[in-house]
């Protein structure tokens, strides 16, 4: 991946992605947007409090970059569950999307922005460039337990005829197992969706882990059927790149929403 810029916008962006031409895509960073402290600046989350009005101006600052308008950037009402969006209709209304609670957002659309909001969990972004379908999915650990990212890969298999070795995958910059710490409840949250937990985790002590959550989607992604050398991650933590990231934890809940987002061209 690298940092690029497109009109004000600075973002992480897949290289393999970007190879293929298909697709605007990248993870935006918190630079140049118009929100103030904690949310300085490019909080693109109404979820958080910031100003409603502020997050609207960032979304359009995103959208415009990209050729895109705010009104066919589509977020959802994120819920660390494992429901998916599907938008294969053109020109459909938008806004009532942002209330529908789902963590990934699939379509065959171009010009349609699908965006995940995240400030530690995992922003997946998959591409078909043969049949030209894309998704964005939120995968914290919730998420990773209940398999978003193989259902996102499912669901384009089935859905759309996708074979898994013609897609591409990016997951974006998230908390690193340098600063996430979790305990047993998750280990064994884990354990039971038949992951192999301690692939992904490394004891800390006292009951503790540190789990590296891009590595345990990235092996389900392969386990869902997508070649290794077609998965990029990014070595980014979130936390420890204050200057460019949000961090959930590492601001005490007080803080933005980057975002993962991917827009098929038109062709
Ligand atoms: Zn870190």
């Amino acid at each position: 991946m690298e940092i690029r810029k497109c009109g004000r916008v600075h973002y992480v962006a897949s290289k393999l992605f970007a190879a293929r031409g298909v697709s605007e895509q990248g993870f935006t960073t918190r630079h140049e947007g118009v929100s103030r402290p904690p949310y300085n600046s490019l909080n693109l989350g109404l979820s958080t409090l910031d100003s409603s009005h502020n997050v609207e101006g960032n979304r359009s600052i995103l959208a415009r970059a990209f050729g895109a308008r705010v009104e066919t950037l589509v977020t959802v009402t994120q819920v660390h569950g494992n429901d998916l969006l599907l938008l294969d209709q053109p020109n459909p209304d938008f806004s009532h999307f942002l209330k529908l609670e789902c963590d990934g957002i699939v379509t065959n659309q171009p010009g349609i922005m699908v965006g995940i909001c995240v400030a530690d969990c995992a922003p997946v972004l998959l591409l078909d460039p043969v049949r030209r379908i894309a998704a964005a999915l939120h995968a914290g650990w919730k998420g990773t337990v209940t398999g978003i990212a193989q259902k996102g890969v499912e669901a384009m298999v089935n859905l759309f005829d996708s074979r898994p070795r013609d897609i591409l995958a990016a997951i974006g910059p998230t908390i690193g197992s340098c600063c996430y710490e979790v305990d047993e409840p998750v280990a064994d949250a884990f354990r039971r969706s038949g992951q192999d937990f301690e692939s992904f985790a490394e004891p800390a002590g006292n009951g503790k882990w540190r789990l590296d959550l891009a590595g345990a989607n990235r092996q389900q992604l392969i386990r869902a059927g997508i070649a290794g050398e077609n998965i990029e991650v990014s070595t980014l933590c979130v936390s420890c790149e204050k200057d460019l990231f949000f961090s959930y934890r590492r601001d005490k809940g007080e803080t933005g929403r980057q975002m993962g987002f991917i827009m098929l061209n038109r062709q």
